[in-house]
């Protein structure tokens, strides 16, 4: 880490480097660059209006990441996780998330615990005016009540341990809400997200972390699963488009669609 940083210095602004490699990092988990899509230092630097230089450095971070991948050394392609990766990503951030929940419990200030509770009030006032918000909208309230636990962990290595495993999330999960509609099952999660606040305000960690695990492995076997089925579809169309060769860059652009 040290060494990275001070190579940083001498090469390129540390706060260029970094913008570049925030809105990098974003574009991919926003969804604006589809998995598996091909990437290029040059056409990146020009979209964020920077040289070659930072885009070089955030590709290194991402890289190291896993976000994107380093193919015969010159083609870089936006990472286009597997379902099996995707399902050790989710048991690994239900565990990790646990222990920030456990964390949390034991070391938050009480104006954190306050700022929790506020977040599960706001998502619960949501749920009755739930029609006048975009699927994006409804998903950051639950982002933020997560969010908040996480930091009240008070751990850089972690936070950065849970942000690796959450990368591919958002995407995957505002099209969830955006095909299902009033039949994405938010009041579930809801009412687990209301047993993790009373555990954590109630100062018990190994509950907090029993329930925050439990939660997430529901859900993202619930994501993982629509997944699965939105893949059997695609599979099928591009068998019959593409002589059996279906190309990364479609299907990733059609799993957005
Ligand atoms: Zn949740």
């Amino acid at each position: 880490m040290a060494a990275d940083r001070t190579r940083d210095m001498l090469t390129v602004s540390p706060s260029l480097s970094d913008q570049a490699y925030r809105a990098l990092r974003k574009m991919i988990t926003d969804g604006e660059l589809a998995w598996g899509e091909r990437i290029t230092e040059r056409s990146l630097g020009e979209r964020l209006g920077v040289s070659a230089t930072p885009v070089r450095e955030a590709f290194r971070r991402l890289e190291h990441e896993r976000l994107i991948e380093r193919r015969d050394g010159r083609n870089v392609t936006v990472a286009d996780p597997a379902a099996t990766d995707l399902a050790k990503l989710n048991l690994i951030q239900a565990a990790l998330r646990g222990v920030a929940a456990r964390l949390a419990a034991e070391s938050a200030t009480d104006d954190e615990l306050t700022a929790i509770k506020n977040s599960y009030q706001l998502s619960i006032t949501q749920r009755s005016t739930v029609q006048n918000l975009t699927p994006a909208q409804r998903i950051s309230v639950t982002r933020e009540f997560h969010g908040l636990i996480d930091r009240a962990a008070h751990s850089e290595i972690l936070l950065d341990m849970i942000a690796t495993t959450t990368a591919f999330d958002l995407g995957e999960r505002v099209r969830a809400v955006e095909t299902l509609r009033e039949r994405y099952p938010a009041e579930k999660g809801l009412d687990e997200h209301r047993e993790i606040l009373e555990a954590l305000l109630a100062r018990d960690g190994e509950r907090a972390e029993q329930l925050m695990r439990a939660h997430l492995t529901r859900t993202g076997d619930f994501f993982l699963e629509l997944r699965r089925l939105a893949d059997n579809e695609i599979g099928a169309t591009a068998r019959s488009d593409n002589h059996g060769g279906a190309n990364k860059e479609s299907t990733g652009k059609e799993l957005r669609g």
